[in-house]
């Protein structure tokens, strides 16, 4: 069952349009992944890895691809955390870098903290030579159009927040049986300047522990923080049950108790895993046994060879 690695590309309603680029985005992830994994690499090699790609794909909303803040700038979160020794690296509302989840990283390697955020962030991201990007770099068409439809009169910013999520994730298992996990945002999009999401809080937008497993939450992220949706999800492991209905119960708690809607990818240390959402649509894509799964609509499960191009 090891290694294994499973991602998603954010829950939402992914137009008809760009369901196929979430869908090559998220499986060119899962296989980046598991080459890192199959080469002997780590587990949080293999998420930091994939998670880096999709900041990198300008369909997802992480890195080039953020939505706007009502001001029309980036501001980007992401964490790491690692199964083995619990440790954790988060930064919130960063700006001018094209790697958040690489910065949060390097949190947890490099420092005493777990968690740095804003100016501070930066100041640490330059002190360990991050390149500065200018922040149109980051900025797609998509994303400024959307940002604009959204300030214009009788805009309904809820329905579009909640319209096109594509909050990156990924969780693993390594072939010693470590697991991690890492997520990566732009936020949600009109969000007031300085806001943080979920997706830096530690057992919000993800949670690693070699003793149950790991888990990359996305969705509405102040109903996520209501519910601390991840480590819900690993509780529900501990109490023994499988990474699938963990999932689906942490996911029900959030609708019930907090009236939002999300999605996860979950993975115990023996490499069972599960991709499950209650939004419309979550592009996802798992790699085990040289096989690639991935689906986008609920109830799709496609499998094909990890060496096909999709
Ligand atoms: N959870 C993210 C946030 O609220 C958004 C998302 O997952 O799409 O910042």
């Amino acid at each position: 069952m090891l290694p294994v690695v499973v991602i998603h590309g954010g829950a939402g309603t992914i137009p008809k349009e760009r369901a196929g680029q979430a869908t090559s985005g998220v499986c060119s992830a899962a296989r980046a992944g598991y080459a890192v994994l199959q080469g002997g690499g780590s587990s949080m090699d293999a998420v930091v890895e994939a998670v880096t790609q999709m900041e990198n794909n300008p369909s997802f909303n992480a890195g080039c691809g953020s939505v706007l803040n009502i001001k029309g700038d980036v501001e980007m979160d992401a964490i790491v955390m690692d199964g083995k020794t619990l440790g954790s690296g988060a930064v919130s509302a960063v700006r001018n870098i094209a790697n958040p989840i690489q910065l949060a990283r390097l949190v947890m390697d490099k420092t005493s903290h777990a968690f740095l955020t804003a100016e501070g962030a930066s100041l640490f991201a330059r002190s360990m030579c991050v390149p500065e990007v200018p922040q149109e770099s980051l900025i797609t068409e998509y994303a400024r159009m959307r940002w604009e439809k959204n300030l214009a009169p009788g805009a309904n910013p809820v329905e579009s927040q909640m319209g096109k999520m594509g909050t990156v994730g990924a969780v693993a298992v390594d072939r010693e049986g470590n697991l991690a996990c890492a997520t990566s945002t732009g936020g949600i999009l009109n969000k007031m300047e300085g806001r943080v999401g979920d997706t830096p809080c530690i057992g919000c937008g993800g949670y690693a522990d070699n003793n149950m497993g790991a888990v990359s939450t996305t969705g509405h992220g102040e109903a996520i923080m209501k519910v601390t949706l991840a480590r819900l999800i690993l509780f529900h492991m501990e109490q023994g049950q499988s990474a699938e209905v963990a999932s689906d119960l942490g996911l029900a708690c959030m609708k019930s108790r907090a009236g939002g809607l999300g999605g996860v990818v979950t993975v115990d240390p023996r490499g069972h895993w599960a991709a499950r959402f209650s939004s419309q649509q979550m592009a996802w894509a798992a790699a085990q046994k040289d096989t690639l799964h991935y689906g986008v609509n609920a109830g799709e499960h496609f499998t094909q060879s990890i060496d096909e191009p999709r």
